[in-house]
């Protein structure tokens, strides 16, 4: 096959325009994604650089690691803003999810029997039942609770990931 001939057979699948209406605010969404996967791999290729080196010698420059580092960061930070998400929650919740999926730490045998989707699914529902009471005490004394709420969204979204996983939905 010569590259003309791929060229052709790839533009089988091929769009030149999307197909479907998109706000200015969804191409910021595409934006950013697309900022932090470019600074993800500047990341990724000065690691590359600083280490597989024809002289053997590793060069890596912690100041300019933490400079690319950063630029990551503002991504993520312009990603979490445009899309209305707190940063602090997102932070929140994933250490909350790397605890749970290794309790003893990365490798290392969990102490107790693995959890079953359902007892998981009524551990979610348990928590979900405790925020919704803090939440609704909260409201009641004229308090705010929208880190609450949003805990509880967070929840919510972790529940339908998790029934996903159930034999019968993933017959369906
Ligand atoms: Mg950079």
């Amino acid at each position: 096959m010569n590259a003309t001939d791929y060229q052709q057979q790839a533009k089988h699948s091929y769009i030149d325009t999307p197909n479907f209406p998109i706000s200015d605010h969804d191409l910021m969404v595409v934006r950013y994604a697309l900022g932090l996967a470019g600074e993800a791999g500047e990341v990724a290729n000065y690691v590359k650089k600083s280490i597989f080196r024809p002289d053997g010698e590793i060069t890596l420059d912690l100041a300019k690691l933490e400079d690319e580092i950063g630029d990551v960061l503002w991504y993520v930070a312009a990603l979490c803003s445009i899309t209305g998400l707190d940063l602090g929650g997102v932070m929140e919740w994933n250490i909350e999810k790397i605890k749970a999926r290794y309790p003893e730490g990365w490798g290392k045998k969990p102490k107790t029997r693995p959890v079953s989707i359902t007892e998981t699914i009524a551990r979610i529902n348990d928590r979900m039942a405790k925020l919704w009471s803090r939440g609704a005490d909260l409201y009641a004394a004229g308090q705010d609770s929208e880190q609450i709420q949003r805990k509880i969204a967070r929840y919510s979204r972790a529940l339908m990931r998790v029934e996903q996983k159930l034999p019968s939905k993933r017959r369906g």
